[in-house]
């Protein structure tokens, strides 16, 4: 893959295979989402999640810890005691519940900033922009939105969800294209995995914790939510968390939104696994203290 000259942000894909949905949608109406796809394969947790001593009876099962509901009396996030609003961990969408309680601005807003974002990351979406000979008589390059796919030691797929309809009988015809694609701004739903995550190890605590990590994530958060512009240091944490959070395949067993899973003998640090999806490593070690105290 090498870097575009016009734009960084942009890939170029030169060995990858389109699917177009089955049927076209109808005029007017939106292809039905494609099935959530799987950008990293964990052979890992499915081991520990399939372990056949695995039972249910608890809150300690094989290898993973079931985290049951916790309320604090406050906004784990901002400490506000008002406006308490059930908050799903992690969001419903990607098959939470209920598990605590924040503030409404904490649930609604941070959840506005960065819910669909990780919809997006999750569903693998990118965005294409592809020129082809067989395009020609229109000048520019023309889009769709795809999800991109990539099991190991294959080459990427990309599952185009809607797009421009010539672009889209071009890619069904067979004809040469050159393809490239955007990946989304991974920020936004990395804020959303660091809410979940924070607020699963809170439950998971039954305390909310006051360490300096703590704090920084609770800053961070906070200033998200009140539309604050993140340092370049915090953004590339929040990113880097993004890279180390995995996507678990077809989940076997339904232990509930939080589990914590245990280092094992192949991964030797702990885990949330949310939604029976997200994998994101506890705790966070990369996230700069800042100076902003808890009210
Ligand atoms: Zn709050």
């Amino acid at each position: 893959m090498s870097e575009s000259p016009r734009d960084s942000r942009y890939h170029r894909l030169d060995d990858a295979t389109f699917i177009l949905p089955q049927t076209a949608p109808r005029k007017g109406r939106k292809a039905p989402p494609p099935p959530l796809g799987v950008r990293v394969q964990s052979a890992d947790i499915e081991a520990e999640v399939r372990h056949p001593g695995f039972h249910h009876d608890g809150r300690r099962t094989s290898g993973a810890w079931v985290v049951e509901r916790h309320d604090f009396g406050v906004c784990p996030i901002c400490l506000s005691t008002k406006d308490l609003t059930e908050e799903h961990v992690p969001m419903r969408a990607l098959g939470g519940r209920a598990m605590t309680r924040t503030c409404k601005e904490c649930n609604n807003r941070l959840g506005s900033l960065s819910e669909a974002a990780l919809s997006a990351l999750v569903a693998g979406e990118v965005v294409v922009e592809a020129e082809s000979d067989a395009l020609d008589g229109f000048r520019g390059v023309r889009k769709a939105t795809a999800a991109l796919r990539q099991a190991p030691f294959s080459p990427p797929t990309m599952h185009v969800t809607s797009g421009d309809p010539e672009l889209l009988t071009t890619i069904a015809a067979g004809e040469p294209l050159s393809v490239r694609y955007r990946l989304l701004d991974p920020v936004p739903s990395g804020i959303a995995i660091l809410k979940y995550a924070y607020l699963a190890a809170c439950v998971w605590l039954r305390e909310i914790p006051y360490s300096q990590e703590a704090k920084s994530i609770r800053a961070v958060l906070m200033a998200v939510r009140d539309g604050q512009e993140l340092s370049e240091d915090v953004r590339k944490d929040v990113v880097g968390l993004v890279n180390s959070m995995v996507l678990v395949e077809n989940p076997s067993y339904d232990l509930g939104p939080i589990v914590l899973v245990e280092p094992t003998s192949t991964d030797a640090g702990w885990a949330f696994v949310l939604g029976q999806r997200l994998r994101c490593p506890w705790p966070f070690t990369g996230l700069q203290p800042t100076d902003r105290r808890d009210p």
